[in-house]
């Protein structure tokens, strides 16, 4: 099983020399605190709590799994003592506002803890995780007795929160959600229905769970138009231990991320209270999503960087064979897998996609910053440009991160040979635990559709790509007649325009062809998650470069092994965009033509 060991080497490179946060953080309200003293402080104190506390009960977690009997759902041994010292530290109001108790820092902080709690144990990760949509959704839409009510508790994590949206016959189309709402005279609402997957919906960890639950009105228009949002406590505030009517009937039997609590939750006649608008509970829902979006595809990096965590050691001390070009190990008995270029592929993929994918985070993260700041300073139109802009970014770093995340645990997998297949490594429980986050907050293809038909097409007729780009192209442009960065230069010029060439091209036949946006999303998703991470590829080499030549706080090596890994990104995974590229201009025909009755002729 791997030990868990926190980047922060490349995590400090990211936060000091790419994107210097310093500067950033100097520009926001809320980041006065955020000083480099500060942040090196919360980031050594989290390494040693994900280290040290979380980690370790990522396998057992994985083996003992949670239990409902008698109605109470209990977390894996273990759990809940460290529970108890993520909220003695403070940690889950590290990003939320000081008057409910947090510490009002800037949310790419948040980020970073998210990253580095769902590297060491994902199913640990996320009861806090879930915990901050519901105080987001708090925060944003609840009257000032609900945040009273609620926030103080949620933000110090004595009570938790989780999102129940999905029903049996809906997750995606949440136009066709059933759970009642029925208005009572104290202005007060009873809640009836059954909700599927809910995350975190009953556990031990803490005193109350606070439910933000999707419900109808009794005259609510049909679909989307008539879905509103409600608080619904596992115990009514003052009331703690009496039933409301909310229970667990059942835990999800699941492939991975055993120790997270998911669960069936049935409200019957449960007492809630209406948040935000009526008949406006997707709007209100979908405020944060881009942040909670972020917050997943954190998953892909999270796993990727375990799973690399695991198969590098073991690549150094297992031996097979000799190098082709030689012994390299003469007097073992053989030469380490490392010395075998297929070998070396597959720790350079997990190693890309890792690094690549956490500066993708990092720059959304800014982003978030200054969405958050438009809040603070009450500015709405600051904040809509920002959420806007994050936006765009959303549906690439969730769909492209956490489908390359899953590809990377399954090369690390790979790297162990048989040994990756049976439990003892760890290796098997890092995919099984991956392919989650392809699914849930939107599955793959769902951020496809939105990045294409939405973000793309229907609200910015190719803008957003135009703007995106022009960031490659000033690379390009910049950087062209430097020796040693020409060549990525010269293909982010390309890519650039390629990638505007394949939004007008799409954007053309679809004003024919509806059909075209959902046969191309996918492809046209994962070629702009190669187009970014290229990007962000280019950038690290440049400031390595720069490092490398001028003196930077890093050891010569460690930027040495950043030009080695792009210049790996650039020769051996971008040529898979051109793939993608050729696969979303294709017509139609082939992928829409065979008749439903005709997919199979042997079986319904
Ligand atoms: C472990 C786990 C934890 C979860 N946690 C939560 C939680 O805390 N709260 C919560 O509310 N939900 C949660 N979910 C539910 C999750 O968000 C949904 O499963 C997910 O949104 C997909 O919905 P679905 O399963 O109903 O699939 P469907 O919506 O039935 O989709 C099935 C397939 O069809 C595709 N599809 C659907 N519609 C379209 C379309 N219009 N165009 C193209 N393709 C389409 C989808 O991409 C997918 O591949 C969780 C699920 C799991 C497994």
């Amino acid at each position: 099983m791997p030990t868990y060991k926190a980047p922060l080497r490349d995590m400090r490179f990211l936060i000091n020399e790419v994107f210097d946060f310093e500067s950033h953080y100097k520009t926001l309200p809320n980041g006065e605190d955020a000083t480099p003293d500060m942040v090196e402080a919360i980031l050594g104190e989290l390494a040693r709590l994900c280290e040290n506390t979380i980690a370790p009960l990522y396998q057992s977690g994985d083996e003992e799994g949670c239990k409902l009997e008698d109605g109470v759902v209990t977390t894996p041994k273990g759990y809940k003592e460290a529970y108890q010292e993520y909220v003695a530290g403070g940690w889950q109001g590290l990003s939320h506002p000081a008057e409910f108790g947090g510490q009002g820092l800037p949310m790419s902080l948040n980020l970073f803890k998210q990253e580095m709690l769902g590297t060491a144990n994902w199913s640990f990760a996320m009861y806090p995780g879930l915990s901050l949509g519901a105080m987001n959704t708090i925060q944003l839409h609840g009257d000032e007795e609900q945040k009273q009510t609620y926030l103080t508790r949620l933000t110090e994590g004595t009570w938790a929160g989780t999102m129940c949206l999905t029903e049996p016959q809906c997750g995606t189309d949440l136009g066709q959600v059933k759970t009642k709402a029925e208005p009572q005279d104290n202005g007060s609402y009873k809640i009836t229905g059954t909700k599927i997957f809910i995350s975190s919906g009953d556990h031990d960890l803490t005193e109350n769970i606070v439910h933000i639950v999707l419900a109808r009105l009794p005259d609510a228009p049909k679909g989307t138009k008539g879905i509103s949002l409600f608080i619904v406590p596992k115990y009514l505030p003052g009331k703690i231990g009496e039933d409301n009517g909310v229970a667990c009937g059942s835990l999800e039997k699941k492939m991975g991320i055993k120790a997270s609590a998911t669960c069936v939750m049935n409200f019957d006649q449960a007492t809630g209270f209406l948040i935000g608008p009526a008949n406006q509970g997707l709007e209100c829902m979908f405020t944060f999503m881009n942040s909670a979006r972020i917050g997943t595809a954190c998953q892909g990096i999270a796993h990727a960087e375990l799973a690399y965590q695991g198969s590098l050691p073991y690549a150094k001390e297992r031996r097979s064979m000799r190098a082709l070009s030689g012994k390299k190990d003469p007097d073992a008995v053989a030469d380490a897998l490392i010395h075998h270029g297929d070998v070396r592929r597959m720790l350079l993929k997990q190693k890309a996609i890792a690094e690549g994918g956490r500066a993708m985070i990092y720059f959304a993260a800014q982003y978030a910053d200054n969405m958050i700041s438009g809040i603070l300073e009450d500015d709405k139109d600051k904040y809509d440009r920002w959420d806007s802009e994050l936006g765009f970014l959303t549906p690439i770093l969730k769909g492209f991160l956490t489908e390359k995340g899953l590809e990377a645990a399954n090369d690390a997998m790979q790297v162990f040979g048989g040994h990756g297949y049976i439990k003892e490594h760890g290796m098997e429980q890092i995919v099984r635990d991956a392919r989650i986050a392809t699914l849930y907050e939107g599955t793959t293809g769902i951020q496809a559709l939105d990045l294409l038909g939405r973000k793309v097409l229907l609200s910015s007729r190719g803008k957003c790509v135009r703007d995106f780009s022009k960031k490659l192209l000033d690379f390009g442009r910049k950087h062209l007649t430097d020796g040693e960065l020409r060549p990525y230069a010269w293909k982010l010029l390309k890519i650039a325009a390629e990638w505007n060439y394949l939004t007008t091209r799409i954007m053309l036949v679809a004003a024919k062809d509806r059909e075209m946006v959902g046969t191309a999303s996918h492809d046209f998703l994962m070629y702009s998650g190669y187009a970014m991470m290229a990007y962000f590829w280019a950038l690290q080499a440049k400031v390595a470069r720069d490092k490398l030549a001028h003196g930077g706080n890093e050891p010569k090596e460690f930027y040495q092994a950043k030009l080695a890994t792009a210049e790996f990104f650039f020769e051996r995974m971008l040529p898979a965009a051109k793939g993608h590229a050729d696969g979303a201009l294709k017509p139609t025909k082939s992928t829409m033509q065979l008749a439903p009755e005709h997919f199979s002729f042997d079986y319904e």
